[in-house]
């Protein structure tokens, strides 16, 4: 269970009553991933004037748009594959919000088709029979799996969602609740790490339940996949630059952060990024955890070493995608989403296959392994063991070109151990710093490192910033 949320806008530490910095100097958004311009989205139509700093040449950090040439043409793909879900209510609003088009996301009803023979799709009925109905009506499990599966997730619903003992983890929990070794094989297993990217002896079972609470026992919608049409690039990036400026928000690309520093007599806060002093009346630092961590490591109060070591000590798991490209006239069928099934040992570390679509005479598909470390450790015999699944998994022959893209740090690594951030504490730690707030994936306590929980926690961290200035209310949520 996550500890109760401290209220935002209260500062600890024996520093003077804070003053509200100068009204006139912008909020000042640090990093402008999904995290960030949900921060400056909600700051800036709350009237504030607005400031979004980042370090990169362009906005929307580990969720982006990315420019690959595959077989000597240029093709708009992203840093990585990414699933979004009908639960990510805040995400889906925010995109909205800043005007991304109807067709920048596909929406498919939830259904699981494994190269297992495995298949789960949930009929077009009110939760939560279309989920029984679902499980009755599975292909490829034995009746001992499917009324394990009805028996484990029915069970958590009429008793509402209850948490796993403190510090479980996934596997530890899938044995207490008797599933058999098939099922968590081949079902309980892949799903953890594709919703947690951490392996299940390492993942934490409370963030799972959670995740399966807002997913599979919700309405029916809540459980759809939903996947970028082109680029991630339009779901958000684009439209909430756009939006931002269009209000007057000042956006500064290729601009780092390289240290902060309160200025006296609670005026507000100053951000050195290298080529001048960027003065803030508050700061939200929406970047990563390390990040972070070195950012207030330098801040003074006896707390800030403690509170940097907590940051500092969340660990990141690598994910890797593969994209692959064929002639667009492909005479195999290509499946819109499929669970291919791994066996590392002959090199078949496919978790994934997403159709990509059409480009430029091309037929574009990409594999994702999360959880990446061991896999990616041979770039070449990670991309050639998944072209030889792919052969013999989906019968797809041979592409005209690979492009492997790995993101080391990809998500969190989500543990039950991991530090709890909130907007104003890490932990138990409160921040001592008057205008100082966090976000980012991180920073939304029992989600694992999701794009809502970076959106969530960029509204949080809007919330009380906003609040603190003085800007009227809204309806951003507080960690459950
Ligand atoms: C390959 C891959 C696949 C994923 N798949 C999924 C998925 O399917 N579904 C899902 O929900 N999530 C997925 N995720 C996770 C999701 O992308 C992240 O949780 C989310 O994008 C994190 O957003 P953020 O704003 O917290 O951090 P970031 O996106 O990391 O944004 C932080 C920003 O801060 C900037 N920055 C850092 N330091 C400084 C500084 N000192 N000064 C200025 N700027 C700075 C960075 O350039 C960056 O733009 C995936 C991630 C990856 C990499």
């Amino acid at each position: 269970m996550t500890d109760a949320p401290p209220v935002a806008g209260v500062a600890g530490g024996d520093l003077p009553a804070p003053r509200l910095g100068d009204p006139s100097a912008p909020v000042t958004v640090v990093g402008a991933g999904w995290s960030g311009l949900a921060a400056a989205v909600a700051l800036c139509d709350r009237g504030l004037p607005v400031r979004l700093i980042d370090s990169a040449p362009q906005a929307g950090g580990r969720a982006r748009g990315l420019t690959l040439v595959l077989a000597g043409r240029p093709v708009q793909l992203d840093n990585g594959q990414h699933l979004l879900v009908g639960a990510y209510h805040d995400s889906l609003a925010l995109a909205r919000r800043v005007g991304m088009a109807p067709d920048a996301l596909r929406r498919l009803p939830m259904r699981l088709v494994a190269t297992d023979g495995l298949r789960l799709s949930a009929p077009p009925l009110p939760a939560p029979l279309h989920l029984a109905a679902g499980l009755l009506g599975a292909r490829g499990l034995t009746w001992a799996d499917r009324w394990a599966l009805l028996r484990c997730l029915g069970g958590l619903r009429l008793r509402g969602w209850p948490a796993p003992p403190r510090g479980s983890t996934v596997a530890q929990w899938l044995l207490a609740q008797r599933q058999p070794e098939a099922l968590r094989r081949r079902f309980w297993v892949p799903l953890c790490v594709a919703m947690l990217n951490t392996p299940a002896p390492q993942a934490c079972a409370t963030t799972f339940v959670r995740v399966l609470r807002d997913t599979l026992g919700a309405p029916r919608g809540d459980s759809d996949f939903l996947l970028a049409a082109h680029s991630l690039d339009e779901v958000l990036p684009a439209p909430a630059i756009a939006h931002l400026q269009m209000r007057g928000a000042q956006v500064s690309l290729r601009t780092t952060a390289r240290g902060l520093r309160m200025l006296p007599e609670g005026a507000g806060w100053s951000v050195d990024t290298g080529e001048g002093e960027l003065r803030a009346s508050s700061v939200i630092l929406a970047v990563p955890a390390p990040a972070q961590a070195r950012l207030v490591a330098g801040l003074p109060d006896a707390q800030a070493g403690a509170i940097a070591a907590r940051l500092a000590g969340i660990d990141h798991e690598p994910i890797a995608t593969l994209y692959l490209a064929w002639p667009a006239e492909l005479s195999s069928p290509v499946p819109a989403l499929c669970m291919l099934t791994e066996d590392p040992a002959r090199g078949a570390h496919g978790q994934w296959f997403f159709d990509r679509g059409e480009q430029q005479g091309l037929r574009l598909a990409a594999v994702v392994v999360s959880a990446a470390a061991e896999a990616a450790h041979s770039r070449e015999a990670l991309a050639e063991g998944i072209v030889a699944q792919l052969r013999a998994q989906l019968a797809l022959p041979a592409p005209l070109d690979t492009r492997l893209v790995v993101e080391r740090r990809a998500t969190l690594r989500c543990t039950p151990d991991r530090p709890r951030v909130h907007a104003n504490a890490v932990d138990s730690l409160t921040l001592p710093w008057p205008g100082l707030w966090l976000a980012g994936e991180q920073a939304w306590p029992d989600y694992p490192g999701t794009l809502e929980a970076a959106v969530r926690s960029g509204l949080a961290a809007a919330a009380a910033a906003a609040s603190r200035l003085g800007a009227p209310p809204s309806s951003a949520r507080v960690p459950a």
